[in-house]
């Protein structure tokens, strides 16, 4: 037989791996969600894959996922007879780690010293199967590509190296070996040799996952007595029991669904460990039908303004999973939202391309972008510090909407908010900016700027201020994008203060100034010619000497600086 190779973890998979291995996060039992999500995924692949191609030669008469303990030896089993993996899959899936913002998660994680900073970064990436190093000294995962006759066992200590070296008899599917770390006897609540706690976790994050999970049954002290008298050779095949209810969530009555189990589910979809920040159910009866089931995450992934950022919805076609990251399905600028769309009268071979230009598929993505803003609309006005979250997490993306999405550009002003000149802290809607405004004001004034402090010394604001007219604070880079193409919010048009001659009303600048100032203008027209158009009287500043204006159709400065900083 080939000697066991010995092959390096890339370097990121090193770091996380020891992050696991000293394990900053008190919730160690979700090691078994995560090894179960997998083998459900790899169930998933598997059946899909059957579907695709019809030569595929796999076993998919019982397709399941199998827990087996052995208290004697200290390890527990999670086994499916999935897709499996090749030699090169195990490499390439196990030995590095191909998620985008991995090293951003890293260099964060360094920065923040603190425990609990740390666990809501872990939350926020999710590491799957590196986390059973956070129970196991040892790991071993023997595997079979569905299809394939060469098996592949890779095995680790999770410390810098892992060996991998073929196996003649590997069943189908994959099969993950946990050597657990010695018992801590204070804590029976750890040990995961115990089937009842083994069961217990299963119940608690894995209820809903539609394949069956099962365990073998441990002999109760009556059937050892009876093998003893009779001496039944049987005994040695356990008999299994499936743990799991497996009933889809977003098919049950929502009055016969727990918060925990939405929560749960929601965990098991998007690999966050953090709870949802809300829940949204759909039901659709009639010529299309079809369930949805979303969440929106109480904080916005790494990758969320990363180009190859995932959207989070799946598709499932009658229960049967189809894919993940359906874009056809939420808007570019909802790609946070998570969850499910369950349609019934869709081929189990629909594409990606075909999606996209289905109108049904269409008529359900307005729908549940519709709900989506509905739900956050709602959230605005009844819940103040859910919304503040989700606006502090999410607000940036959503203002990409402004600019993607013309149907929905005052849905989406509606529930926006902005840093204002009228709190130091707390962002206004619209709305409000609205219902504050000055007798005679006729604009919603705004200023574009790299942050707070540069615009709120920014001498445009002078006369604003001593006016006492509020001023949206923008300094979001996607603000520069939106501002000009909106127009306005409920017949009030945007106005930067910024820009042109703003009229303030009232004080002109009286001809004897003008005359006063005639020379010194000509002369700083003259030195200045190359660098400004004009140079003018203006009332608009209190303190300031001086300032820069744009003509009203400018560009303004930032967006001049991303223009220039993109080379054009
Ligand atoms: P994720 O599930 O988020 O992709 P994991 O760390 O849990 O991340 O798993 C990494 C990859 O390893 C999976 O995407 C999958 O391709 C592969 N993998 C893990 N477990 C299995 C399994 N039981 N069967 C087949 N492939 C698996
Ligand atoms: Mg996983």
């Amino acid at each position: 037989a080939a000697q066991p190779e010995t092959l390096e973890f890339q370097s990121e998979a090193r770091q996380l791996l020891q992050l696991m291995i000293h394990s900053i996060y008190s919730n160690k039992d979700i090691f078994l969600r995560e090894l179960i999500s997998n083998a459900s995924d790899a169930l998933d692949k598997l059946r899909l894959e059957t579907y695709r191609d019809k030569d595929l030669e796999a076993d998919t008469a019982d397709l399941h996922v199998e827990l087996t303990l052995d208290k004697d030896a200290r390890t527990l089993t999670v086994r499916d007879n999935g897709i499996g993996m090749s030699r090169d899959d195990v490499v390439n899936l196990i030995g590095t780690i191909a998620k985008s913002g991995t090293a951003e998660f890293l260099r964060k994680l360094k920065e923040s010293q603190d425990a609990a900073g740390s666990q809501d970064l872990i939350g926020q990436f999710g590491v799957g199967f590196y986390s059973s190093f956070m129970v196991a000294d040892k790991v071993t995962l023997t595997t079979r590509k569905a299809g394939t006759t060469d098996g592949v066992r890779w095995e680790s200590e999770g410390e810098g190296t892992y060996t991998i070296e073929p196996v003649a008899d590997a069943p189908q599917g994959t099969a993950v070996t946990l050597h657990l770390k010695p018992a801590d006897d204070e804590d029976h609540l750890f040990d995961y040799t115990s089937e009842w706690k083994v069961r217990e976790i299963v119940k608690r994050y894995s209820d809903f996952i539609t394949w069956p999970v099962r365990m073998a049954k441990q002999a109760s002290p009556l059937d050892a007595a009876e093998e003893g008298t009779e001496g039944s050779e049987e005994r040695n095949e356990p008999e299994f029991e499936t743990v799991n209810s497996r009933k889809a969530l977003w098919a049950r009555p929502s009055s016969e669904v727990s918060d925990e189990e939405y929560q749960e589910f929601y965990k098991h979809i998007s690999h966050d460990w953090n709870n949802a920040l809300e829940t949204v159910r759909m039901q659709a009866e009639g010529t299309f039908e079809y369930q949805a089931l979303l969440f929106i995450p109480s904080q916005a992934p790494m990758d969320l303004f990363m180009r190859d950022a995932k959207r989070g919805v799946q598709l499932y076609v009658k229960r049967v999973f189809i894919m993940d990251d359906c874009e056809a399905l939420m808007p570019n600028y909802l790609r946070f939202v998570k969850g499910v769309v369950d349609a019934q009268d869709l081929s189990l071979n629909v594409s990606r391309e075909i999606l996209q230009q289905d109108r049904q598929i269409r008529a359900i993505r307005r729908r549940l972008e519709k709900k989506i803003l509905s739900t956050i609309k709602t959230m605005m006005t009844e819940d103040a510090e859910k919304y503040a979250t989700f606006w502090r997490e999410f607000g940036r993306a959503v203002k990409e909407g402004l600019l993607d999405d013309p149907e929905n550009r005052s849905a989406i002003l509606d529930i926006s908010s902005f840093a204002s000149t009228h709190h130091a802290e707390k962002p206004t809607s619209l709305r409000d900016y609205v219902s504050r405004m000055k007798e005679g004001q006729e604009h919603i004034y705004y200023l574009t700027g790299e942050s707070r402090t540069v615009i709120e010394n920014s001498p445009h604001l002078e006369a604003f201020r001593a006016k006492g007219y509020e001023v949206l604070i923008l300094t979001d880079p996607v603000d520069e994008m939106w501002v000009d193409g909106v127009g306005g919010f409920e017949e009030k048009s945007f106005q930067s203060v910024a820009k042109g001659e703003v009229d303030l009303g009232g004080d002109e600048t009286s001809d004897e100034q003008k005359a006063e100032y005639e020379d010194l203008l000509k002369w700083m027209s003259a030195t200045l010619t190359d660098s400004v158009k004009e140079v003018r009287l203006s009332s608009r500043l209190t303190t300031s000497p001086s300032c820069i204006v744009g003509d009203s159709g400018d560009m303004t400065p930032t967006l001049e600086k991303m223009y220039r900083a993109m080379g054009q």
